[in-house]
């Protein structure tokens, strides 16, 4: 009787534990899928994903069915920033579509509102810095709504800067400079710079400490469309050689 009693201990207080470890962005798709070397294994995760892509889509049909899906794709309660991801995948699909780095970001107040948005657009306009966390804060700082939130350069707190890729080193130098704080989709297991803090010098270390980043609680499909839409300049080998 007393081994019973403490066998259903020990399984009601691992349900927490396993429910948890569920629920964790990072157990939900495997780490491996965030690597992506060439068009072939590219094409291989389109057509997994229910988007209704065939291998010999030609690129502007792949984009299309990834536009379809995406706009009628509604985020779930449970992932609580599909609404982030769904905003700036779309940013990510609009640079793709012109041509560009498939990389979206949008800007939430401490109300948690999309105040702004932004997408890569390097390619787009011949400009090394136009990164979309770049593009998006230069915007936001020139903006008229800038004043509401700006403390000279330095952003009242409550800022995120959610980004549809992990940013890289430049972008995530620049959010720290702002004060906002960092969240993103996918991990970026080649580029990414969120996730090395311990990289930094001394200094910018220290600031970078004082922001808040993490991976955004986003469902599989969403970080796999994130994953996917950042790699798609595979599909034309677009970008320098
Ligand atoms: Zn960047």
């Amino acid at each position: 009787m007393r081994r019973a009693l403490i066998l259903v201990w020990v399984i009601i207080l691992t349900i927490p534990a396993y429910t948890q470890q569920n629920v964790s962005p990072s157990n939900k798709v495997d780490p491996a899928y965030f690597v992506t070397r060439n068009r072939e294994e590219l094409i291989h995760k389109l057509v997994d994903m229910p988007w209704g892509i065939k291998a010999d889509d030609p690129v502007n049909v792949i984009l299309q069915k990834i536009q379809t899906f995406l706009l009628a794709f509604q985020p779930a309660a449970e992932y609580s920033d599909d609404i982030y991801a769904k905003a700036a995948n779309l940013q990510a699909l609009k640079s793709v579509m012109q041509g560009g780095y498939g990389i979206g970001s949008v800007l939430i107040n401490k109300e948690g509102k999309i105040i702004a948005a932004a997408h890569n657009s390097q390619m787009q306009k011949h400009r090394s810095d136009l990164h979309a966390e770049m593009t998006l804060l230069t915007n936001f700082e020139e903006s008229r709504l800038a004043k509401e939130y700006v403390n000279i350069y330095v952003y009242k707190p409550g800022l995120i800067v959610f980004s549809s890729a992990e940013p890289c080193p430049m972008c995530y130098i620049r959010i720290n400079t702002t004060g906002a704080d960092t969240k993103y989709c996918t991990p970026g297991p080649d580029d990414g710079m969120a996730s090395r803090t311990d990289f930094l010098p001394p200094a910018w270390k220290e600031m970078a400490l004082k922001r808040k980043v993490s991976l955004g609680n986003c469902s599989p499909v969403m970080q796999k469309m994130s994953h996917l839409l950042f790699y798609s300049y595979l599909l034309d080998n677009r970008g320098p050689k």
